[in-house]
């Protein structure tokens, strides 16, 4: 669920209103916008949810203070709507809705689909098949460039993935990653195999690892390529530069650029253009531009002597 901007202005209170203030005032919005009163008005039916998300936060002493701290305008943690107790705040705005085993029955579709509690109660279930989950990953440039592995949180609930929401361990006792429930409730994190050549952008799929239900959701995981600073990415093909010392510019020199070997031929102008096969993302071009700079060439000549000296191939500065 989405985070209100401003749960007050949602609300309509004072930002010091007491909490009888906000009961009242999610209590009159909540009769006027509720989905029995409005039949098949998805408009309705957003604010409803809008005013009920506002109230939970309000109501909340804790996820108050973080509203009042700006939460929602700022990138920090959002409030966790998954852990809300939808039935004690229908109960406060009088709002009939029958929680026999922990399901809310309204005999209304929509007023259920809106907080997905029976859906998340059935796929819990087995009842329906799960849902997919989105994640992003970011990984160093070599990574991408020669594979590798990298962790990656799925959201949550998402399926254990030691015992891929069996909830048995292969000793046919209940699965201790879990403790038996086949769910990993804030999210499973899971190490994934980067192929080599992989590009910005790419999607990997963990099938079965998304949400729990039957069949379970996948896991869709975006990769991101984290550049090391300097260097440009232009479709698949990177762009860099490298200092060299005058002396290197006119006897030609090899060295590693960020993993990459480059090869500066004798006599290179300042501003030359070296190109690498290969040394791009998946398979593209390294574009190197040469600068002759005397003491940025040093320094870079020292590290690598420092390189060389164990063993090339792994520098990455
Ligand atoms: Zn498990």
């Amino acid at each position: 669920m989405s985070v209100p901007s401003d749960p007050y202005q949602t609300l309509g209170v004072s930002r010091d209103a007491s909490d009888a203030d906000i009961k009242a005032a999610y209590r009159r919005l909540a009769m006027q916008y509720h989905p029995d009163r409005n039949p098949g008005d998805r408009e309705a039916e957003e604010q409803f949810k809008r005013i009920s998300e506002a109230y939970a936060l309000l109501r909340d002493p804790d996820k108050r203070a973080w509203v009042d701290r700006g939460g929602g305008r700022s990138t920090g943690p959002s409030p966790d709507f998954s852990t809300v107790d939808w039935s004690t705040i229908f109960e406060e705005a009088d709002l009939k809705v029958d929680f026999g085993e922990g399901v809310p029955r309204t005999g209304n579709a929509a007023f259920d689909a809106l907080f997905g509690v029976v859906t998340g109660v059935m796929r819990q279930r087995g009842l329906l098949p799960g849902a997919h989950r989105n994640a992003d990953l970011t990984v160093p440039f070599a990574t991408a460039r020669v594979g590798g592995t990298a962790r990656v949180r799925i959201p949550g609930p998402s399926v254990c993935a030691s015992c891929r929401g069996s909830r048995l361990g292969e000793d046919g006792r209940p699965c201790l990653a879990c403790q038996g429930r086949g769910v990993k409730r804030f999210g499973e994190r899971v190490d994934v195999t980067i192929p080599k050549g992989t590009r910005e952008g790419a999607q990997l799929r963990l099938r079965g690892l998304g949400g729990p239900g039957q069949p379970p959701g996948d896991a869709r995981v975006t990769v991101h390529v984290a550049l090391p600073p300097g260097v440009e990415r232009v479709g698949d093909e990177l762009h860099a530069e490298l200092a060299i010392t005058p002396l290197e510019a006119r006897r030609g020199v090899t060295t590693l650029l960020h993993g990459v070997r480059v090869r500066v031929p004798p006599g290179s102008d300042d501003g030359a253009v070296v190109r690498v096969p290969g040394g791009g993302l998946a398979g593209a071009d390294m574009r190197v531009t040469l600068r002759h700079r005397v003491w940025r060439g040093l320094a870079r000549w020292a590290r690598d002597t420092m390189v060389g000296s164990r063993k090339a191939g792994g520098d990455d500065a």
